[in-house]
């Protein structure tokens, strides 16, 4: 009796699933690019306030990545060898599969009601009728001879809009605006229809390492020794927050660090956090900004628990006051935009 009834919930599942995957027609699996059925259906326009994105949200296809419009219709992100390519919102997975002229492509069909488009995948990780997350990997990046590359475009209902309107290559943060698209016949227009909401600091998606540390060891020469980071103390395992989104390329127990955290940032950026009590964080983690990745702690060589924060560019140790108040908390913004516009902490 009890098996029948879990047989009767197994086989109703099957249904269900299957009733899920044939949501897209065989035409929207094969074609790149298709209206969206319903889409102006009730109305013929609709608005999407990313103003009220949370970082959970969303994703940069290619987090590491560096970004430049192509035509003001696409975007191509250059990156590493085997990088992963990101889904820029939840999602349903509406083409994924080997066009010609396009290479491994996905289309993800958004709750929002834009589609993003990933073409020349290595390899494709996803299949049509797929749920997905923001920030799921969906592929491996494509490439050949060294040059590893996504294209990427945004469209609605089929059409190409100009990416820049939604995403801001430098900073791969998302505008904080709201738009509305509108069907004009076969074409549809986008307006910008709310101002940019959000401060200049959640904008750049900045945060300070240890909220109410005090320095306690400055960086510098410190006896005979150079001190390559400055050490910050509030209380034992007390949150450490990524200081900008980034890669873990490292999470382990180094030698004198004790446990070490680096994450990889933008334009040759390194952050390190290390004596950390805990890590909460591994190898290949995708952070944003604020997340939580270790605990304060005394591993390694510290004769109290504190946070020893490095600040690093091309791999040199650089002193973290060049970017960080340690009185205000804050990071030093004109110098953080400056420094996503030319790669350099000093202005010349
Ligand atoms: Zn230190």
């Amino acid at each position: 009796m009890k098996i029948l009834h879990l047989l009767c919930i197994y086989v109703a599942l099957l249904v269900l699933t299957s009733a899920i995957k044939d949501e897209f027609t065989a035409i929207e699996r094969q074609q790149i690019q298709i209206e969206t059925p319903g889409l102006f259906e009730h109305s013929d326009a609709f608005t999407i306030d990313f103003a009220a994105y949370r970082t959970s949200d969303y994703s940069f296809p290619l987090p590491v990545g560096k970004a430049k419009v192509v035509d003001g219709s696409e975007m191509e992100i250059t990156t590493e060898k085997g990088d992963a390519v990101k889904a820029m919102f939840d999602g349903t997975v509406r083409l994924a599969r080997h066009v010609a002229g396009h290479g491994n492509a996905i289309v993800l069909r958004h709750d929002n009601g834009l589609e993003t488009v990933y073409e020349r995948n290595a390899e494709n990780m996803v299949k049509a009728g797929d749920r997905v997350k923001a920030g799921q990997t969906i592929a491996i990046v494509g490439g050949e001879k060294g040059r590893w590359a996504l294209t990427f475009y945004v469209m609605v209902n089929g059409g190409k809009i100009n990416p820049e309107i939604i995403v801001m290559p430098k900073s791969h943060r998302l505008t904080r605006r709201t738009l509305m698209f509108k069907k004009k016949g076969f074409a549809v227009e986008t307006t910008v229809v709310g101002a940019d909401k959000k401060t200049k600091e959640q904008d750049l998606a900045v945060f300070y390492p240890l909220p109410g540390a005090k320095v306690i060891s400055p960086y510098g020469r410190r006896g005979g020794r150079s001190h390559t980071g400055v050490d910050i103390k509030t209380r034992p395992n007390d949150n450490i927050l990524a200081a900008f989104d980034g890669v873990v390329t490292m999470s382990q127990q180094y030698a004198a660090y004790g446990n070490l955290i680096k994450i990889r940032h933008e334009r040759g950026l390194e952050t390190w956090y290390s004596h950390n009590s805990k890590n909460l964080v591994s190898v290949g983690d995708r952070v944003k900004a604020g997340q939580v990745i270790a605990l304060t702690g005394q591993t390694g060589r510290a004769s109290t628990a504190h946070l020893h924060f490095e600040l690093r560019l091309n791999g040199a140790a650089q002193n973290p006051s060049l970017l960080f108040d340690h009185v205000a908390h804050k990071v030093k913004e004109d110098v953080y935009e400056n420094f996503l516009k030319t790669g350099k902490l000093r202005k010349k």
